[in-house]
């Protein structure tokens, strides 16, 4: 099992992750417009317990809508998103760590696709499919969970 450091940009916020992802995603949907300050949020999901994070102390965590329960967090030093704790009744504790995240671009598999495209800013210029729709997207996310990318 290959395990990576996670750092943001002002490097006060650090943790690892081990093994692989269970899915990349790139998110249209308007908080993680709102919560990235960008166009779309491109996001790699894992299990909870494939991510450990020694100190929460510099993470500024923030609940944008629930449900789902999706707990947010921004460096406090540099206002980076870090991480988001999905932890929704009946599904496995996900973590999702922005791809900027990681130092090695080249280790995280590519997106398996667009969600909640009919809330994009801009449009994508890529084959990946383009899911619409609050149940199409999730549905997708599913999908992508338990079968893979
Ligand atoms: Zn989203
Ligand atoms: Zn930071």
């Amino acid at each position: 099992m290959t395990s990576q450091t996670c750092t943001c940009q002002c490097g006060q916020t650090q943790f690892t992750v081990s093994g692989q992802p269970k899915l990349r995603m790139l998110c249209h949907c308007t908080i993680c417009q709102q919560f990235n300050q960008a166009p779309f949020a491109d996001v790699v999901v894992f299990k909870t317990a494939q991510v450990s994070v020694p100190d929460k102390s510099s993470i500024d965590f923030k609940t944008y809508k629930p449900p789902p329960n999706v707990n947010r967090g921004v460096c406090q030093h540099c206002q980076q998103p870090v991480i988001e704790f999905f932890d929704m009744p009946l599904m496995p504790k996900l973590t999702m760590v922005p791809a900027a995240m990681f130092a090695v671009q080249q280790s995280l598999p590519k997106p398996s696709a667009h969600m909640f495209y009919e809330k994009r800013l801009t449009d994508a210029d890529d084959q990946l499919p383009k899911k619409q729709g609050f149940l199409r997207s999730q549905l997708a996310f599913f999908k992508y969970l338990w079968f893979g990318h």
